[in-house]
């Protein structure tokens, strides 16, 4: 090993220990191309070391009352406050979005444990008083045992935090794999939580690839997988998993489309769409990459590319930045190959993004915003989830036919209709079939009031991450019925109906 570079550690047992493998793989700044830390690809004895403390550790956690629980979390919500500046700094580092994004990130997770630390009266059961005669049914919402967490890149502090908290607040001990491109954050974050009082064995990270990953979905004794990230390896995951018996939440790719009727804000809905095509380089699940323009709204094409245009691209450390770089050197080579595609096959490049002037960072892995018009639905960049700067505009006569375009996409993660007119968004809301819906609003990712979901190929699963759904997904109810004699009560004769 290097010894100028540090090493990504592992989380077992309460401990932050150096990884045996052989296997180690760069984390590099995407500005730049330095390398950061060396993260390994741990071994299969090390996912069994943490899947055990895990699983030693649920033996008392479960037990551990409620207002324990939630009190790590109120203080956990603090120290991520505390030190937001510096996990930004870490994460526009190695992600390369820019510093008020990366707090952005840090924020959207710091909502999710501020919700676990209400854990109470989230897991709280139900109550029939007197269903018979003298006889009492409730639930009990116990914890599963040890849960796994799997996450993509480009989240790196909202998504692990989508995760461990709400699984470690309902009772649960936890195993994390994060993203192996960007693990720095997650684990200043992992190690806030240790700071916080979450007890030894009761959180565990492991990193890898995919060898890691199926180890994780294997494991026996490993009950509940959470999942974030691309649809192949989401639907992988699924699959094996669920064969393994464990429950399965992917939350997986997306092609998400803005549908713009003439009656819109004009200035608004051009801003929203600026911001959420372009904004993190467009590597957001939630980002807008297809707008379909209805009607008179087709004449706005120009007025749309001026806007991006503007955008500044730069490293996400520089003051004004809108628009990062991408996070591996391939990612950009993709990018790049499918903006070729979009050309070939016979789409307009309005606006070409590719090979911008970054002055002092030349190594980064920059594209700028680029737009296609004309595209159509069989062409590969509308097929293809791009996840770079890059939007497609499409044309409808009327909102129906937008509706008829975006079902027919086989994502259904986010959309976004902008309009004035309250019946045009019902009945969008009520048509689309698509998880999240925003009625001029672009990027609709629900508080953890809600949850978030998806429709179609952006989900399998029946549950979604944080808010009330995953608390159903961490727990499993036990329904119990209650009958209690008075010692003076007569003993009644055997029965031998159904009947209580
Ligand atoms: P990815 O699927 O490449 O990686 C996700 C995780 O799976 C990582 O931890 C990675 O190590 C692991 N992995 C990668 N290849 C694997 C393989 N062959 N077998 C087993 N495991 C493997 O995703 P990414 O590139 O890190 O993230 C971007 C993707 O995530 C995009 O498709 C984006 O839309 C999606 N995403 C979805 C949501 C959502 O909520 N729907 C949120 C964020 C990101």
């Amino acid at each position: 090993m290097n010894n100028q570079v540090p090493t990504v550690k592992l989380l077992i047992n309460g401990e932050f220990v150096e990884s045996k493998t052989s296997d180690w793989r760069d984390v590099t700044n995407p500005a730049t191309q330095e390398v950061l830390a060396k993260v390994p690809f741990a071994t299969g004895d090390e996912l069994e070391a943490a899947v055990s403390a895990a699983s030693e550790a649920f033996k008392t956690w479960r037990k551990t009352p409620i207002g324990v629980r939630s009190r790590i979390f109120l203080k956990y919500q603090q120290l991520i406050r505390d030190n937001m500046k510096e996990l930004a700094a870490i994460l526009t580092a190695e992600q390369g979005k820019t510093l008020p994004d990366a707090e952005g990130d840090v924020f959207r997770g710091l909502e999710v444990v501020e919700h676990a630390a209400g854990i109470g009266t989230l897991q709280m059961g139900e109550f029939a008083n007197n269903v018979a005669n003298d006889v009492d049914t409730y639930t009990l919402r116990q914890p599963l045992g040890v849960c796994a967490g799997i996450t993509p890149f480009n989240f790196p502090a909202m998504i692990p935090l989508w995760m461990f908290p709400m699984a470690i607040a309902t009772g649960n001990t936890f195993v994390l794999k994060p993203s192996e491109r960007d693990p720095m954050v997650t684990m200043r974050l992992v190690e806030l939580a240790v700071e916080a009082g979450v007890p030894k064995g009761v959180l565990n990270v492991v990193h890898g690839g995919p060898d890691m990953v199926n180890g994780i979905c294997d494991h026996p004794d490993i009950k509940a997988v959470s999942f974030v990230g691309s649809t192949p390896v989401g639907t992988h995951v699924y699959n094996r998993a669920s064969q393994a018996g464990k429950r399965v939440q992917c939350m997986m790719g997306a092609k998400n489309h803005a549908v713009v009727l003439p009656d819109a804000n004009k200035e608004q809905t051009l801003n929203a769409l600026v911001g959420s095509c372009f904004g993190a380089a467009g590597q957001r699940c939630m980002a807008v990459s297809a707008v379909v323009l209805v009607g008179e709204a087709r004449n706005w094409l120009p007025e749309l590319a001026r806007r991006a245009e503007k955008l500044n691209v730069n490293a996400g450390t520089e003051e004004g930045t809108d628009i990062g770089p991408l996070i591996t050197p391939q990612a950009l080579e993709r990018v790049e190959r499918l903006v070729q595609a979009g050309i070939d096959e016979g789409a307009e490049l309005v606006l070409d993004g590719r090979s911008p002037n970054v002055r002092g960072y030349e190594k980064g892995n920059f594209i700028g915003p680029t737009l296609f018009s004309g595209v159509r639905p069989d062409m590969t960049i509308y097929k293809e989830e791009i996840f770079g700067p890059v939007l497609c505009v499409l044309e409808a006569e009327t909102l129906d036919e937008a509706i008829d375009v975006v079902n027919a996409n086989p994502n259904g993660n986010g959309t976004a209709i902008f309009t004035r007119s309250g019946a045009a968004a019902h009945r969008y809301q009520e048509k689309i079939d698509v998880g999240q819906v925003g009625i001029n609003v672009p990027i609709p990712v629900p508080v953890p009031l809600f949850s978030f979901t998806g429709s179609r190929g952006s989900k399998l699963g029946d549950l979604g991450p944080y808010g009330k759904q995953v608390v159903d997904f961490y727990t499993q109810t036990k329904t119990v019925t209650s009958r209690w004699f008075d010692e003076d009560e007569k003993v009644g004769s055997v029965n031998t109906t159904i009947n209580l």
